[in-house]
């Protein structure tokens, strides 16, 4: 990696899905000294409580799929102050478990009352009801949808989580200014 690049401002988000990618980001281990070297890490949910996407980001890692209005809201925004946005992860990438409850699409003319119902009342071992205070729950998308269906996405990163080999293969010629090779199972297999 050349010492003489300039410094990226580099930004994770994590929308609809477990962590798991952040996770496996984070079994990055000690390459992440080296990847803070020549970055500036300018938002992102390990490392910081930065709470407003800011402008001028170079690169972005976006985990999870856009299943609520909250999601949505960040993906635009991000997508607006960001120049490469790296789809990261399956949930990203084909919606993957988030999207599971589109599967629910039609029972009842639609899965946002459904989930809310299963996961607030017939779930509810006491107490069962549907939080009441503004803004607690985002309200949910008709549909979950993989990220480019949103925004544009530069870059496809998949795996659930994609493994931290492959994800610094992915970044370490960003860091160079280059675009990195995404072919073979190495680089773009599912799960
Ligand atoms: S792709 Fe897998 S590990 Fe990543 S957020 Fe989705 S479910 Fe979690």
């Amino acid at each position: 990696m050349s010492t003489q690049a300039p410094r990226l401002r580099f930004a994770t988000v994590w929308l609809a899905g477990c962590s798991g990618c952040h996770m496996s980001f984070l079994d990055l281990d000690e390459w992440l000294f080296e990847l803070a070297a020549h970055v500036d890490v300018v938002f992102s949910p390990v490392a910081s409580d930065v709470k407003e996407f800011p402008e001028g980001v170079d690169v972005c890692l976006v985990e999870g799929a856009v299943a609520n209005a909250d999601n949505l809201a960040l993906a635009l925004q991000l997508r607006q102050r960001t120049r490469l946005v790296v789809s990261f992860g399956d949930c990203a990438v084909s919606g993957n478990v988030p999207a599971l409850r589109n599967l629910w699409s039609g029972v009842d003319g639609g899965s946002r009352q459904s989930v809310l119902d299963r996961g607030y009342l017939e779930l509810a071992d006491t107490g069962a009801q549907h939080p009441h205070a503004p803004g607690i729950v985002p309200e949910l998308l008709e549909r979950v949808r993989p990220l480019h269906e949103v925004i544009p996405v530069d870059l496809y990163l998949p795996g659930c989580p994609p493994s931290a080999e492959r994800i610094r293969a992915a970044i370490e010629p960003l860091l160079r200014g280059e675009t990195p090779a995404m072919e073979g199972t190495a680089m773009l297999k599912f799960g």
